[in-house]
This record gives structure tokens, C-alpha cells and sequence, in this order.
């Protein structure tokens, strides 16, 4: 049986793997000359940048792939754990380093703001039940199936609903468990994990410090674009064919049943087709003749990105691997975002210098910065003025805090933003994560994996169920897994 994948994008290879490895000839046509859609790198003036992911999550979704590889250990994917998870750096001179063990985290912010190390032990310790009590449900298998809600691994998440904060926001909820500004303003955070606000995100959301605080963030030992290139290895050894400036047109489907594709103008058959692309452009572009899901499709968009990436001639032994410059206004930041689709003049600032743990990265002497602050997805913004004018401001920004110039330390620049993410990669608006998961019922929201009246068509990747982000690209892959049959 044949199965033809639209994008190699991570969703997209790792869908590519686990077809093959239950006997279906696979297909992947990518319209980019590279795999990896966002998770991709490049190199510019003597700097390597990972231009898109930089926080790496349960690493055990990546080995569980690369244990399919038909020869076993020839493919080797080698990363590991990271003691510090990042680097905080306020306004007023406060500073905190995160530990990705929630009892030296919790000592850490009992040194520095004098607040009990138990506050943020028990914060962590529930982050983690919601996270195992709710993960099977809403992350590991299709919310679209009813057996779903009748298999026994799901009984425990339907039993706890209850206490998964899905009728409060996560600021709330924040607020309450923490009552200091600056902790409520780390937690909060976490929201950008999806691209989301926290002032609106359904408190279950607080689950995801579980990943990086207690299950912890890990560093693949050549950096992020390693996962995209094993994984296509991966693929290869399993007799994938990955086929590079391949641009599918049309999904074909006859009597609601997948056919195949149209492929630089000639007919591909198929026995099932899975679209990588996010799921809006899969609609209006490969599925125009089909009847369109515009409730689904019309949803609010996860914020978008503005990243520099610099070569900075100089190095800062204060910063790490992972850095935040909070705003002072974070209430306001996001009002911006997700109410007035423009970008605060103060925007939380992330620093990624991965030079940190990969020396071969940048020069010697220099560091690699990769620079980004949530924008919202692009609704016809005014980038050209927007652009230049959060380049200064974040220079400012980070140089106050840092004390130093900075611009005199930029020796080469690059630039990504909403236009360019959305044409690199056909992200619709530029969202960085599909939808956003603002809506309490935003879980249920997402389109499914698989088409509901169309046999043998599936969806994975950032902008369908369970979301955006590797680890849940990936387990969208696994869910297609366990919805395909084994092919002959
Ligand atoms: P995409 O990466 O969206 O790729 C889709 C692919 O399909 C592309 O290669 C595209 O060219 C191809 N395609 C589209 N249409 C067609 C067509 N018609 N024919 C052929 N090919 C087509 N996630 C994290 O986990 N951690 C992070 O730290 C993180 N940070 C991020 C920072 C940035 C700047 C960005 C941009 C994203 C970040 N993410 C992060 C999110 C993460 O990158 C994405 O969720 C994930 O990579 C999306 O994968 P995907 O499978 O949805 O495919």
C-alpha cells in the first residue's frame, strides 16, 4: 500500500517513519529544498543558528522513532539532561537561575525572593498531576474517537477533570498558588508554549512547567536541527522516499475516499494521504472542492515570532543556554498581542545561545544569539515600521540589563518573522502553533487527525490535534499510528 505525505515537516517525517515501519510505501514531498519546515538551521558569516525550536522536551518521543530505524544503534540520537533550565533577568536588577530539579529550584527562589522552597515544590508537584492525570486524554489519543472515552487508560483524566483548573485561567490560578508577581510572571509563561496568553488560557496549561522543571530540558548534542537530520536518516533506512521542491496541488478524492495527490501537475496515487501542511492552507489550497470546516479553520491563530539572530563578537559568562529579559508590564505584553495584533514597546525578550553548549557554533570568542519575542500572527501589520522599531527596543533593553552597548557587538544579522515563517513554511498567518489554546474548550477544537467523511486522509503536525511544539507534533504521528491499518 502507498502512502503519500505532504511536507516533511517533523510531524510530517515522523508520520513518514511509522507508516513505513508498518509496510506502506512511503512518499514524502516537500515544496522547500530542506527538511524540517521550523525545525531547521542555518549558517551565516562563521555562525551556526537553529532557526526556529531551541527547548528541547521529552527527548523519549525522538528515541522511540529512531528505535524503529531498521538496523538498530547504527542511527544513534545522542542528547542530554540539562541542570539549569534558564536564566531569568528582570528590569530592576532581580535575577534567578531555574534548576531543572524542583527542590534546588525551590532553595534557588527561597534565596533570592524569600519564598517558602515548599510553594514551589507543591506548585511543581501538581503541575506534574495534571500533566500524567490529563496527557492520555488530551495529548496521547484522538479526542474524535469515542472508544477514547471508553479506553481505561482515559478513566483516571476523566475522573480528575475536576481538578485540571480548566474553569480559571492560568493567571489565576498563578496568582493564587504563588501571590508574587515575579513567580506569577514565570509561570505564566508557560503559555507561550503554545502560543497562547496567559491571561486567557485555561489553567490546565500550568501543567506544562511540569515538562521543564520536573521532567526536565535536554540539548541534542549538535543542536536542535540534529532531531530533523536523524529522523531523516530514520526515514531513509526504512525505504522513505523524501522528495525535496516537490509542491503537492490537490489532495484527489473520489467517493470520500484519499486517491492521491497532484504533483507538479502529474497524478500521484495513494492509498492514504496525510497532510503535514498546516490545515488551513490544506483546505483553501489542496482540498478547494471539498466542503470546508470554517468553524474549526476560523479560529484564533497562536501568537507569531520575531527572531534576530546575531553574531555577537564578544561573550557574556552571565547568560546560558536559555535567557529571559521580563517585561515589566506582562498583563499589558499580551493585550497587545492577542487584543491589539501589535507588539509592545517592552516585549519579554528570549536570548537562545546554543554556542553555550556547542562551542563550534560561533567563532571562537563570539557567541551565537538567537533573539525572538512573541508577536501576533500577521493580520496585514505594518512590519517594515514594526520591525526596526522592536530591534531598538530590544537592544535597549537587553544592553540596560546586560550594562553594554550591545549593537557595537552585532557582527552579522539575520532576521524571521510572521511573513517569512508563513512563507517558508505555509504556516497560516505566521503562528508559530496553529491555533491558540486561549479557548477552555480549545482541545476540543482542534481539527482531528484524521478526516471524519473522507477515508484514508489524515492530519499531522503543529496546527491539528494535540498542538504545536515537537513533542506534540510527534504524538501526532503516534495517534495516525494507532488510527491506520498495517498496510498489505
Ligand atoms: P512545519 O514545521 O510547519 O512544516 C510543514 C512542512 O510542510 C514545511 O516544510 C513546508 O514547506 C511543507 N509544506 C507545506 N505545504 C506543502 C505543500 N503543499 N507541498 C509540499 N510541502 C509542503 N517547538 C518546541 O517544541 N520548542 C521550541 O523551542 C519551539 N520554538 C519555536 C521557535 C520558532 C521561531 C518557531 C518558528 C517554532 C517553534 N516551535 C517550538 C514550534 C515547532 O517548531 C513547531 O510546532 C513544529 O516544528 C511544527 O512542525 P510541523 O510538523 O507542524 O511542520
Amino acid at each position: 500500500m502507498r502512502a503519500i505525505i505532504v511536507g516533511a515537516g517533523i510531524g510530517g517525517i515522523a508520520t513518514a517513519i511509522r507508516l513505513a515501519k508498518k509496510g506502506y510505501q512511503v512518499e514524502v514531498h516537500e515544496q522547500n529544498s530542506y527538511p524540517g519546515g521550523k525545525l531547521t538551521a542555518f549558517e551565516q558569516d562563521g555562525f551556526r543558528f537553529d532557526a526556529g525550536p531551541s527547548l528541547f522536551t521529552l527527548p523519549e518521543l525522538v528515541d522511540d522513532l529512531v528505535g524503529l530505524q531498521e538496523l538498530p544503534g547504527q542511527i544513534d540520537f545522542p542528547y542530554y539532561k540539562l541542570d539549569e533550565s534558564c536564566r531569568y533577568f528582570w528590569d530592576d536588577g532581580a535575577h534567578l537561575i531555574a534548576n531543572t530539579d524542583p527542590v534546588k529550584f525551590g532553595n534557588e527562589v527561597e534565596k533570592v525572593f524569600g519564598i517558602d522552597a515548599k510553594v514551589i515544590t507543591q506548585y511543581i508537584k501538581d503541575a506534574s498531576f495534571k500533566y500524567e492525570k490529563s496527557a492520555t486524554l488530551f495529548l496521547e489519543k484522538s479526542l474524535h474517537k469515542t472508544s477514547t472515552f471508553f479506553s481505561k487508560e482515559v478513566i483516571p483524566a476523566i475522573l480528575n477533570i475536576y481538578r485540571f483548573g480548566l474553569f480559571e485561567t492560568m493567571h489565576q490560578l498563578n496568582h493564587k498558588s504563588l501571590k508574587h508577581a515575579k513567580l506569577e510572571q514565570l509561570f505564566d509563561r508557560f503559555a507561550t508554549y503554545n502560543g497562547s496568553d496567559p491571561y486567557q488560557a485555561p489553567g490546565i496549561l500550568t501543567s506544562i512547567a511540569n515538562l521543564e522543571l520536573n521532567k526536565g530540558t535536554f540539548y541534542p548534542k549538535e543542536g536542535m536541527h540534529q532531531i530533523t537530520e536523524r529522523l531523516v536518516k530514520v526515514a531513509e533506512s526504512l525505504g522513505v522516499k523524501l522528495i525535496y521542491n516537490s509542491s503537492v496541488e490537490k489532495i484527489i478524492v473520489e467517493n470520500k475516499q484519499a486517491k492521491g495527490a497532484t504533483i507538479n501537475g502529474e497524478f500521484h496515487s495513494a492509498d492514504l494521504v496525510v497532510s503535514n501542511m498546516d490545515v488551513y492552507p490544506t483546505y483553501k489550497r489542496l482540498l478547494q472542492d471539498q466542503p470546508q470546516p470554517e468553524a474549526i479553520l476560523n479560529q484564533e491563530r497562536s501568537s507569531s515570532a520575531l527572531i534576530f539572530y546575531w553574531g555577537i563578537n564578544r561573550e557574556f559568562k552571565e547568560l546560558g543556554l536559555h535567557n529571559i529579559f521580563f517585561s515589566k508590564d506582562y498583563k499589558e505584553e499580551f493585550r497587545h498581542i492577542f487584543k491589539l495584533k501589535s507588539v509592545h514597546h517592552d516585549p519579554t525578550v528570549y536570548v537562545n545561545i546554543s554556542s553555550k553548549h556547542s562551542p563550534e557554533d560561533s567563532p571562537e570568542g563570539m557567541e551565537n544569539w538567537f533573539v525572538m519575542v512573541n508577536v501576533p500572527a500577521n493580520s496585514g501589520q505594518d512590519w517594515d515600521s514594526i520591525i526596526p522599531e522592536a530591534r531598538k527596543n530590544i537592544i535597549a533593553k537587553v544592553g540596560n540589563r546586560l550594562n553594554v552597548a550591545l549593537e557595537q557587538y552585532i557582527t552579522t544579522e539575520n532576521i524571521l518573522e510572521p511573513r517569512t515563517i508563513e512563507s517558508k513554511t505555509s504556516s497560516y498567518k505566521g503562528a508559530l502553533y496553529g491555533s491558540s489554546s486561549n479557548n477552555r474548550y480549545s482541545a476540543f477544537l482542534r481539527h482531528p487527525n484524521f478526516h471524519q467523511k473522507i477515508k484514508g486522509l489524515y492530519f499531522s503536525g503543529g496546527s491539528v490535534h494535540p498542538g504545536g511544539g515537537i513533542p506534540l507534533c510527534l504524538l501526532s504521528a503516534k495517534i495516525i499510528d494507532d488510527l491506520t491499518p498495517h498496510a498489505s
